[in-house]
């Protein structure tokens, strides 16, 4: 009876501070439901640290490429994937790597806190884990260069502090999260194209490199567009690449864009895009000086490169490209 009735009572207590589901539940929630449980835990977190949720949302969407980049960390218990390691969170010289009761982990320096007020500071709550972020930021401010002063303490990485604003301008520009599934061909279907996968074939120009992409072949001016949600993190001439221009996205993936003749209006560094958006045109620019032109077919060269917050590597875009083609012609 006395066990029925504290049964009773602590599923009252999960109830009521957990309005958020975590791992098991998680898994069988729709994406749909997954974005507005995410989105409710950072405007909580925003009302009781005042850290704005789309620097919240920067971060954790930061973090959650860093999940799918890397294979040592576990995939996310709940719906946020801010990571901790045991002992970054029960303090590096505590012998007791699970502990929970935020008084210990205090007295061992730990950055783990209690932010569902359930009297445990638990890696396995989302509220926790965020509010522990949240927390961090806030002693540094509220606004955007306090934020990103506290963000480069944290991260000691420049690429990091900039991929996470990236994130967070584009969240507070639409004010929803469910972005990252939108996607676009780079060239208009109604145009004529073709590719293959050539990733990783050997290349002629410029010593010994392979092919980091998979080149699209259409007419000079074919339109090119932007493939993600993103913001534009290069835009420039290289011997190489021409007139070439990169896009970051909320998967912190890099999306290079080489051999354009030029760039549609307007296109600037640091621009936020939106999948479908024109952003230049096909060409055949590169290999010499700025402005040379002509010595191979006009080709959209599309490369991605995944960043696991250390450095940055290619991957095969075809798979990606097929996908999208799809899905425009639907
Ligand atoms: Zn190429």
């Amino acid at each position: 009876m006395k066990k029925s009735l504290l049964l009773f009572y602590s599923l009252i207590i999960c109830f009521s501070f957990f309005p958020f589901p975590d791992e098991g539940i998680a898994a069988e929630k729709s994406a749909e439901d997954i974005y507005k449980d995410r989105l409710a835990l950072y405007k909580e977190m925003e009302a009781v640290t005042q850290v704005p949720w789309y620097w919240l949302a920067g971060v954790d969407t930061y973090e959650k490429g860093l999940r799918r980049a890397r294979n040592d960390r576990d995939k996310a218990d709940g719906v946020i994937n801010i990571y901790f390691s045991p002992k970054e969170w029960a303090g590096p010289l505590n012998p007791n790597l699970e502990a929970e009761t935020p008084s210990e982990i205090a007295l061992f320096d730990g950055i783990g806190l209690d932010g569902n007020g359930n009297g445990k500071a638990s890696l396995h709550e989302d509220a926790d884990v965020l509010f522990t972020f949240a927390n961090y930021l806030s002693d540094y401010g509220y606004d955007d260069d306090n934020i990103q002063i506290g963000l480069w303490e944290y991260y000691h990485r420049d690429q990091a502090v900039n991929i996470i604003t990236g994130h967070a301008r584009i969240y507070k520009k639409y004010n929803r999260l469910d972005l990252d599934d939108e996607h676009a061909f780079p060239v208009p279907l109604n145009y004529n194209y073709s590719y293959r996968s050539t990733w990783g074939d050997t290349r002629g120009w410029g010593g010994r490199r392979i092919h980091e992409g998979t080149d699209i072949f259409a007419g000079h001016r074919t339109p090119v567009r932007a493939t993600s949600y993103g913001i534009v993190e290069l835009k420039g001439w290289n011997k190489f690449g021409g007139w070439r221009l990169g896009i970051r996205d909320l998967s912190n993936t890099y999306h290079y864009y080489a051999h354009l003749s030029g760039f549609e209006d307007g296109i600037n560094k640091g621009d936020i895009v939106a999948p479908g958006d024109v952003i230049g045109y096909v060409g055949s620019s590169g290999y010499g000086k700025p402005g040379t032109q002509g010595k191979f077919p006009p080709h959209l060269h599309y490369g991605m490169y995944r960043d696991n917050g250390y450095s940055e590597w290619s991957f095969d875009p075809y798979p990606s490209l097929k996908s999208w083609e799809k899905r425009d012609r639907r």
